[in-house]
């Protein structure tokens, strides 16, 4: 792994990575996971000695519950601003449920099961206000004292994007997966809305000076597997 400018924390809440990255004093928190999380990430703050109100932001990297599930309980205990793409904000807005597509025979085994959990998972989510539309153009994060910005990076869904800092950790939601619901390491995509998108959104990371991966299933994971998957 490469030398980190700023310290990343991870914090799994359900199925879910989601991580702090520091900034001066404060914090970037990456992702608010599933539905009824809250107690578990009041728990991890305290066994890492933040306090809540240092989280200035909650990027949300897209509309899945397993992302946004539990963005409205901790926008209320940080009082951070919630950003995310305005295509997914949308969705979160509407309190809709969206399961991603599936590609290839796991992806499609996979989404049978996606469906069938759909109407409970909608009972517990709520419409929640998204404080900050982001556009198609990088957000600079300096503002926030972290050299790096946020990306449109569509495929998984159409609203994705990811964080990437000039160190080279890029987060990237499930615009690439390592774990479950992949069944080995980093490989080809199992679950989203456009996989010729999704090539692009891993070029473009690429692009972007992206060399280390930290995704929202599974570990992290050198950005070379990129290059090698798609031959640049
Ligand atoms: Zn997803
Ligand atoms: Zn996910």
């Amino acid at each position: 792994m490469n030398s980190q400018e700023h310290q990343i924390l991870p914090i799994k809440l359900g199925i879910t990575n989601c991580y702090l990255i520091r900034g001066g004093d404060d914090y970037i928190l990456v992702d608010a996971g599933p539905p009824k999380s809250i107690s578990t990430f009041i728990q991890k703050l305290k066994q890492l000695m933040i306090d809540p109100t240092r989280i200035k932001l909650i990027f949300i990297t897209h509309a899945h519950f397993d992302h946004m599930g539990s963005l409205a309980e901790i926008s209320a205990l940080t009082g951070g601003i919630s950003a995310m793409h305005h295509q997914d904000k949308e969705l979160v807005e509407k309190g809709m449920v969206i399961m991603p597509g599936g590609i290839g025979l796991w992806g499609s085994f996979l989404t049978v099961f996606l469906w069938a959990m759909k109407s409970q998972v909608k009972k517990n989510i709520k419409p929640t206000l998204v404080d900050r539309a982001l556009e198609e153009k990088p957000f600079s994060l300096e503002s926030f004292q972290i050299n790096g910005k946020i990306l449109p990076t569509p495929g998984h869904t159409a609203g994705s994007m990811s964080l990437v800092l000039n160190s080279g950790e890029a987060f990237v939601g499930d615009t690439a997966m390592s774990g479950f619901p992949r069944l080995t390491g980093p490989g080809p995509f199992v679950l989203g809305d456009d996989l010729k998108a999704m090539k692009r959104s891993w070029q473009l990371l690429l692009d972007h000076g992206a060399r280390w991966i930290y995704p929202s299933h599974g570990k992290p994971f050198d950005a070379e597997f990129f290059r090698k998957y798609l031959g640049s």
